[in-house]
This record gives structure tokens, C-alpha cells and sequence, in this order.
């Protein structure tokens, strides 16, 4: 596409463009959850600019066929292979190809597309959005899940391939953009804002008992159930400080967090002569979507414009990690490094499922990472995951050991 790369460091290389004539081919892994159907929304506002190459689901096949066949894809692809047939089927005349399998979204992955949308939930996603980085496409990534575990392995891949890494999470979106252009010696710090879900003035009582559709009840943000119950908990500002450290190669001690509870300013980087440059908007994942597919052009969105008099004030809190242990268990994690992140992430994904099967309390989430992860550490299971196999080895681990402590 002759775009340029962005550096370990998040700059990109000045001076390229990119082609403005010929659509952008895009797949998108994951394309029936939140972020998929955001970004699907921007295609349908602009059809004539894609080229919709694969789209991918984990097993709702009837969604996956009806935007296969309303956005043209080449390729739609089930995870679930039970429900392979019904997408078959529903795909029969439309000459539109179906696959079922994890082998078969890798595949989709590889598929020749200028840009792949990774918005698969969990660990899931980690072989099929590695695999596109490989092969040389842009990864827009908003599946966090794969720096968290995999932070090492990603960004050498990144320094290794043709292939570019373009943050789809807000948070990282705003942190990108308040670098382009600056000079990276003069960074003093990065603070994330998190918008302190719905709990944030709740008291440590209160949440002990707090119910499932009290943690779903986001007040900003609609996303899918995962990570709105990450949001809950704060794991979701965890995960996105050690996405941050990894894309952005920062320091531990160089990222903090700030709680903002209106989610219009969606993060902000500090330099040494005092000046803060953040980035501003209505919290709509169209924003950072749309940067990660046009970079280092701005495309049209339709999202609600910012209009700071109406909103009247932005208010700022610090957080409460006595309340939200979670972000302190990310935070260790953190700093420890090697696999401790694969772990914290394997054990939430594990507890916070048990939790939205009603099968958990809500504090008990954090508690069962905390154990998982003293007990991983006994173990040995946090040292270094050198490849994606290590990493991978170390997830299905962690995720037993989870199990186990859940008993
Ligand atoms: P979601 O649950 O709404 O959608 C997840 C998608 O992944 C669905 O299409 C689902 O079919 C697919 N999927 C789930 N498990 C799979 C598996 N095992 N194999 C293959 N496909 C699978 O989730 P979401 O809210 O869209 O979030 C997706 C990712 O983006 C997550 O990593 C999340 O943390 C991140 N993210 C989301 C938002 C948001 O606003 N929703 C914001 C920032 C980052
Ligand atoms: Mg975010």
C-alpha cells in the first residue's frame, strides 16, 4: 500500500502516503462482536473505498452470512466446525466461500488483504492476528489480548516483517496520535484514562455484591460482554497499561493512570518541557477504528462531534486499587513480565466466563487471578515465553491452573 511503518516506538517514518485511488481490501476477525460491527459500519458508510476480503465469527453463522453476503466477501469462516453446514447453507448461490475451524480463520488471516481487523475476544485470537503481521499486512489490533500475552513476540515481529501494528483500543489510539510528530527523547510520561466503569463510586461492600447486570450496566461505552465486565473490575485499564508498555515500548514506572469518569479525553503523554498532549472526542469506537484503517489519513466518520460547552466540565479522579484490585494485580504483572501477563490474562478470561455464566461473584474474579498467579509463580510458569508456542503453552497452563483454584 507504500504506508509507512510505525517504528517500536509508535512514531511512524515521515514522508510516505498512501495511495488514495484504490479501495482498502480489509478482513475482519471477528466480525460479528462490537468492534467488528463498528467497523463494518464504517464500510457501509463508504462502500465504494473497501474491499471486504474475509469475515470471520466464532458461531453465530447466521450473523457471519448476512454480512458476508450484504458487504460481499470473498470468505466467511466459522470458528465453531458444528456450525459449519448452517453457514454453508446459508452461503449456497451467493458464491461466497464458507470455512469452519481454527486452522480455517488462520487461513482467512493469510488471506492477501491490505489490512486485517483483529477483533477476536481473548487469547483466541493471538495465531490468526500474528499471522497477518507476518504476511505483511496492517494489523489493526483491537484485540488487546495479544500484547498482553504476547507483547514481546508481536513487537518483534513488527521490527522483523513489512507488516504494521495500528492500535484500535481508544486509549492507544489517543496515545499514538499525541506521538506523531513529536520528538520521542523529550516523552516523560503516558497516562491512560479509564472512565472507572460502573462501580466507581460504589462502595467495596457494594461491589463484593455486585450482580451480573449491575457489571454489564457500562456507563459510557457499549461493548461486548468480555470486556465490558473488564471495565468493571478495572482488568481492562490493567490490560491496556501493559498493551501500552509493549506498543509503545515504555517503561512500567512511565505509565499511570488517571479516572475520567466522562471518556472524552481517551489518554494523554507528558513531555519534558511540561507540555501534555492529549487526544479529545464522544466516546464511539468509530474514532480510533477509523484511524487505524486510514492512517496516516483522516476518513469520514459520522460519529456525534465533541462540543465541550455542552458538556460543560471534565472531571478527574486517581484510582482506587483498593477497591479495583484487579489493576493492581496488572500492574505486578507489569513489572514482572516473562509470562506473568500471559497468566493474569488466561486466569481472568477463565474467571471472568464463570462470572458471566453466574457461576462466580464478582470480587471473586480478582481473587482467582491473584491465586492463579501465586500459584503459576511457585510453579515456574511466569518466566520467559520466548515464541508463540512458549506463550501459548503458558496460557493453557495458566487456564487449568485457574480451574483449579476455582475448584
Ligand atoms: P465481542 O465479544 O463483541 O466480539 C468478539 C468477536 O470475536 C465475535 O465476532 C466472536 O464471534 C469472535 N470470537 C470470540 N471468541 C472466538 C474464538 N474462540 N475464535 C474465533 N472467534 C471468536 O468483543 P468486542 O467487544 O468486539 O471485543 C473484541 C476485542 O476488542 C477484545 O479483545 C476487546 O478487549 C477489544 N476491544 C473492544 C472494544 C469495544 O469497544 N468493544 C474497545 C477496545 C478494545
Ligand atoms: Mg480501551
Amino acid at each position: 500500500m507504500g504506508l509507512s511503518l510505525p517504528t517500536r516506538s509508535g512514531l511512524p517514518e515521515s514522508g510516505q502516503t498512501a495511495e488514495a485511488s484504490r479501495p482498502l481490501s480489509l478482513t475482519i476477525l471477528g466480525a460479528t462482536g462490537s468492534i467488528g460491527a463498528s467497523t463494518l459500519s464504517l464500510v457501509a458508510a463508504d462502500p465504494a473505498a473497501f474491499d471486504i476480503v474475509a469475515l470471520t465469527a466464532n458461531d453465530n453463522a447466521e450473523d457471519l452470512a448476512a454480512h458476508a453476503i450484504k458487504y460481499r466477501a470473498q470468505l466467511a469462516v466459522v470458528a465453531n466446525p458444528e456450525r459449519y453446514r448452517e453457514l454453508k447453507a446459508a452461503l449456497a448461490g451467493t458464491g461466497i466461500e464458507a470455512a469452519a475451524g481454527e486452522a480455517a480463520i488462520i487461513d482467512a488471516a493469510n488471506r492477501p488483504a491490505d489490512c486485517v481487523m483483529a477483533a477476536i475476544m481473548g487469547a483466541a485470537g493471538l495465531r490468526a492476528s500474528l499471522s497477518a503481521l507476518r504476511r505483511g499486512a496492517r494489523l489493526a489490533l483491537a484485540n488487546k489480548e495479544c500484547l498482553v500475552c504476547a507483547g514481546d513476540v508481536f513487537m518483534r515481529e513488527v521490527e522483523r516483517c513489512e507488516g504494521q501494528l495500528l492500535p484500535v483500543d481508544s486509549e492507544h489510539s489517543a496515545i499514538f496520535q499525541a506521538l506523531e510528530g513529536q520528538d520521542r527523547a523529550g516523552l516523560e510520561r503516558v497516562t491512560v484514562t479509564a472512565s472507572g466503569g460502573p462501580f466507581r463510586t460504589w462502595s467495596k461492600d457494594e461491589i463484593e455484591a455486585a450482580t451480573l447486570d449491575d457489571a454489564l450496566n457500562h456507563p459510557n461505552w457499549s461493548m461486548g460482554r468480555k470486556i465490558t465486565i473488564d471495565s468493571a473490575t478495572m482488568m481492562n485499564k490493567g490490560l491496556e497499561l501493559i498493551e501500552a508498555r509493549f506498543l509503545f515500548d515504555l517503561a512500567p514506572e512511565q505509565l499511570d493512570v488517571v479516572v475520567h469518569p466522562q471518556s472524552i479525553i481517551h489518554s494523554m503523554v507528558s513531555y519534558t518541557d511540561g507540555s501534555v498532549i492529549a487526544q479529545l472526542g464522544m466516546p464511539d469506537m468509530r474514532t480510533p477504528i477509523a484511524y487505524a484503517l486510514s492512517w496516516p489519513r483522516r476518513m469520514k466518520s459520522d460519529v456525534a462531534r465533541l462540543d465541550l460547552a455542552q458538556l460543560r466540565e471534565l472531571t478527574f479522579e486517581a484510582p482506587d486499587e483498593a477497591k479495583f484490585p484487579a489493576l493492581r494485580l496488572a500492574r505486578e504483572a507489569m513489572t514482572t513480565g516473562g509470562g506473568a501477563p500471559a497468566v493474569l490474562n488466561a486466569a481472568n478470561e477463565i474467571a471472568v466466563g464463570r462470572f458471566l455464566e453466574g457461576r462466580m461473584r464478582f470480587a471473586d474474579i480478582a481473587r482467582t487471578v491473584e491465586t492463579t498467579l501465586d500459584r503459576a509463580s511457585a510453579e515456574g510458569l511466569t518466566g520467559a515465553a520466548d515464541d508463540l508456542d512458549a506463550v501459548l503453552a503458558i496460557d493453557h497452563a495458566a487456564r487449568d491452573l485457574a480451574c483449579h483454584v476455582i475448584g
